[in-house]
């Protein structure tokens, strides 16, 4: 009999206890093993121990408390998503069971610039909270700025960029995996590249990487790719294009050109690499996708100043056409959906078209740019557009050096209208991408979840199933593995996983959530002991 049940060991001598198999916490078997490298599968059982990867084998020999037979399936490492927007969520849902239910056990905070500052507070918190998943986080560049110089629209002086660089000190020690910028937002898109560099500089000491929600996704887009590289190789650090997108019908195609970008500076030595969620739809709020940045300077009070000057609004509103017409709004008042409107939670789930109509108007571009800076003056929502290309989507998510990231956050099961990202990302690669339309080998798409990102935030003890590793493992079908969440019913989470295991603890098995807490936080290189 394999694995048999422990029995007690009475009284027995030095000889005899050398020759006790080892004993196992569990022991996955009937496995098809899809290690994280990317090598091809092999048939093979994995062994835990504590929360430790112990053994992976062909055949593992020793006793086991516990057996789990994968019946078939893959068992690869636990999913690392690099880009998360978690702390929307993990303190209602700490489970965070949108992300578990699709395989992924480590989530990494703080993207796009935007980060609690200082960071320590909330990694205190994070650690303190008993939580399924484990999780990390990026010090974010526009929240450094935003803290030093407000949301202003200036340079900074000699003296406040020595301050932000001690706040990106503070924060790496605090425990970053690096900087993020968010260039497209306000105060990032006020910043210029060589402040960026000055303070990517620091996060490098740490041996953190700087990636970026790029300043210009849509007819900038190449100039913005040129920026990121700009970045890296001034900051001296590994940079990274972060949700890799092309935006707006006039720029599609050009994916060609901004994968070339990178692979032009990988092969002259810069370390730049990017990710992607696979879908053809953005997210984020509806003033900073249809409104120009110079309009959103200052904050709230100042924007709806500007509004009411007839002659700026008519500016803004020119800006909010061109927006529409040309980039998020993908051309059609249709291809805005609202995801949640804090003054409103009715309006969750319609169009921009629906508000124009609901406004009195007629559906035009330049009635539909008439209701979003209604939807601003009442404070605003957050959006879906419709406006990326599926053949860029694809061009990316073949990249050698493309990871998967969600960008997705912890929703409230059933509430609001949220981006199927936060569900459904990397249950959509296996089922579309990998098993559909055959775009990705198995292998290669579950290398570019678990050891691409891992080593890419230097967490070299994840994202590989060997022995020494930590056990972060996800066990599920490849034949009908699925997303299930659409943009019309975004509350659904994927299928076909059978297992979530994180540090060598079930946080999910049979369908269903456990009750056990394993998962712990992360911290960069830099973090001071
Ligand atoms: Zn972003």
């Amino acid at each position: 009999m394999r694995f048999p049940a422990i029995k007690p060991i009475a009284a027995l001598g030095l000889t005899v206890l050398l020759v006790q198999p080892p004993v196992y916490d569990i022991v996955i078997t009937n496995a098809r093993v899809v290690d994280g490298t990317g090598a091809s599968w092999y048939r093979g059982e994995v062994a835990l121990k504590g929360d430790t990867i112990v053994e992976v084998a062909t055949r593992v020999s020793g006793t086991a408390l516990r057996i789990i037979d994968a019946g078939g399936q893959v068992v690869a490492p636990g999913f690392v998503d690099t880009h998360t927007h978690a702390r929307r969520g993990i303190f209602e849902v700490p489970t965070a069971d949108n992300y578990v239910r699709q395989g992924v056990t480590t989530l990494i905070e703080g993207p796009d610039g935007g980060s609690p500052v200082p960071l320590a507070p909330f990694l205190e918190k994070l650690a303190a909270l008993q939580k399924s998943v484990n999780i990390g986080s990026f010090i974010g560049q526009g929240s450094i700025r935003s803290a030093v110089i407000g949301d202003a629209d200036r340079q900074a002086t000699p003296e406040e960029i020595q301050k932000m660089q001690g706040l990106v000190e503070q924060g790496m020690k605090d425990g970053a995996f690096g900087m993020s910028t968010g260039l497209f937002y306000v105060p990032g898109t006020f910043t210029p590249t060589t402040e960026v560099i000055e303070l990517a500089k620091v996060a490098a000491r740490y041996g953190g990487i700087h990636t970026s929600h790029q300043r210009d996704d849509a007819s900038k887009v190449l100039d913005s790719v040129r920026e990121t590289i700009a970045i890296g190789e001034g900051g001296g650090l590994p940079t990274q294009v972060t949700h890799h997108k092309i935006i707006g019908r006039a720029n599609w195609g050009r994916a060609v050109d901004t994968l070339k970008l990178i692979d032009d500076a990988r092969a002259r030595g810069v370390d730049v690499t990017s990710d992607q969620y696979p879908y053809t739809a953005s997210s984020t709020s509806v003033g900073s996708a249809l409104i120009p940045a110079w309009a959103l300077e200052g904050g709230r009070q100042q924007v709806r100043a500007r509004l009411e000057d007839p002659a700026t609004r008519a500016r803004v509103k020119d800006g909010a056409v061109i927006m529409i017409r040309d980039e998020r709004g993908g051309g059609d008042p249709k291809n805005v959906q609202l995801a949640s409107c804090g003054f409103d939670p009715a309006l969750a789930g319609k169009t921009l078209a629906d508000v124009t109509k609901m406004r009195g108007m007629e559906v035009t571009i330049e009635n539909a740019a008439e209701a979003t800076l209604w939807i601003v003056e009442q404070g605003g929502c957050q959006g879906v557009f419709h406006a990326m290309s599926e053949d860029d989507v694809d061009r990316i998510i073949r990249h050698a050096a493309t990871m998967i990231a969600s960008d997705g956050e912890i929703p409230i099961f059933g509430r609001a209208n949220p981006h199927p990202r936060s569900y459904g990302t990397f249950a959509r690669v296996l089922a579309v991408y990998v098993r559909d339309q055959r775009t990705l080998t198995l292998e290669d798409a579950v290398r570019k979840m678990t050891s691409f990102p891992a080593a890419r935030m230097r967490i070299m003890d994840r994202g590989i199933l060997r022995p020494g590793m930590k056990a972060d493992l996800t066990i599920f079908d490849p034949a009908t593995v699925r997303d299930t969440a659409t943009f019309e019913k975004p509350h659904s989470y994927a299928t076909g996983f059978s297992h979530v295991i994180v540090n060598g603890v079930a946080v999910f098995e049979n369908g269903a959530m456990t009750t056990a807490r394993p998962g712990v936080v992360l911290y960069g290189a830099g973090k001071s002991k």
